[in-house]
C-alpha cells in the first residue's frame, strides 16, 4: 500500500470521513478497535444490502477461503478483508465522497496481506473513521442490482458489471493526476453505473439533505 501522509489540514464534513484527531495527532490504537470501526462503518454505510444480493447470485468475495464457515460466516476477521472493497462498494463510497477518507484511514494499518493479515494488536493512527448512514442509498443500488440480475439472461450479470466498474475505479486512482484520462474514466462510470436508476435518485437525495442540514 502506498504511503500514507498526514495532514493537518483535514477538517470533518458531511462528506468526509477523516476527522482531525486531538493533539497529539498520533493516537494509540488496537487491530480489534480498527477491524471494529471498519464493520461499524460498512454497516452504517448499509453494504450488508449490496452482499445479500451479490451473494444470491453467486458472487461472494469469501468463496472458497479456508477461514469461512459454512452457516457461521468468516472465523478469522482481519484488517484485510475488512479495508478491501469490491467493484460496487468502491462505487458506492465514491459516489458519496467517503473513498478517499476509507483508503486515507485504511492506509494507515500495517501488515494487510490476502485474507489474513500481521497487523500488530497495537498500532498508532492520524485519523479516525466516522461512519454516515447512507442506508437508504445502498438499498436503493441493491435493488437496481436485483432487478438487473433478474432481468438478465447472461448468468453473472452483475458480477462482470462488478468487475468493470472496479477496474474503472481503480483507474480512478491510478491516473489521478491526468485530467483528460480521469474524465474518460468518470465518463465509463457513468455508463456503467447508467442502469443505476434508483441509486442515483437516493443519492441525490442523501447529498441534498446533507446540503441543507448544513445551512442550518
Ligand atoms: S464482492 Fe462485494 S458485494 Fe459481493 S459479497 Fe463481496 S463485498 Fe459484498
Ligand atoms: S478471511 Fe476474508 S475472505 Fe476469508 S471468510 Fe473471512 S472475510 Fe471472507
Amino acid at each position: 500500500m502506498p504511503g500514507f501522509t498526514p495532514s493537518s489540514k483535514l477538517k470533518r464534513n458531511s462528506q468526509s470521513l477523516l476527522e482531525p484527531m486531538p493533539t497529539p495527532a498520533l493516537q494509540k490504537v488496537s487491530k480489534s478497535m480498527v477491524i471494529e470501526s471498519g464493520l461499524h462503518f460498512l454497516k452504517e454505510a448499509g453494504t450488508d444490502q449490496i452482499c445479500r444480493v451479490c451473494i444470491r447470485n453467486g458472487g461472494s468475495c469469501c468463496n472458497g477461503c479456508r477461514h469461512l464457515s459454512n452457516g457461521f460466516g468468516c472465523q478469522l476477521r482481519n484488517t484485510s478483508c475488512t479495508a478491501w472493497l469490491c467493484g460496487f462498494l468502491k462505487f458506492v463510497l465514491y459516489e458519496m465522497e467517503l473513498l478517499e477518507g476509507w483508503n486515507e484511514f485504511w492506509e494507515q494499518v500495517p501488515g494487510q496481506d490476502y485474507r489474513e493479515d500481521f497487523t500488530p494488536d497495537f498500532f498508532t493512527t492520524h485519523t479516525s473513521l466516522s461512519a454516515c448512514d447512507t442506508r437508504l442509498v445502498s438499498e436503493a443500488l441493491a435493488a437496481d442490482l436485483q432487478e438487473l440480475a433478474e432481468g438478465h439472461i447472461a448468468i453473472g450479470f452483475i458480477l462482470t458489471l462488478r468487475e468493470k466498474i472496479d477496474k474503472n475505479m481503480d483507474q480512478l486512482l491510478v491516473h489521478r493526476h491526468d485530467k483528460e484520462k480521469i474524465s474518460k474514466i468518470k465518463r465509463n462510470i457513468r455508463l456503467l453505473s447508467s442502469p443505476f436508476y434508483r441509486f442515483h435518485k437516493a443519492c441525490a437525495a442523501y447529498k441534498q439533505q446533507q446540503k441543507q442540514q448544513l445551512q442550518q
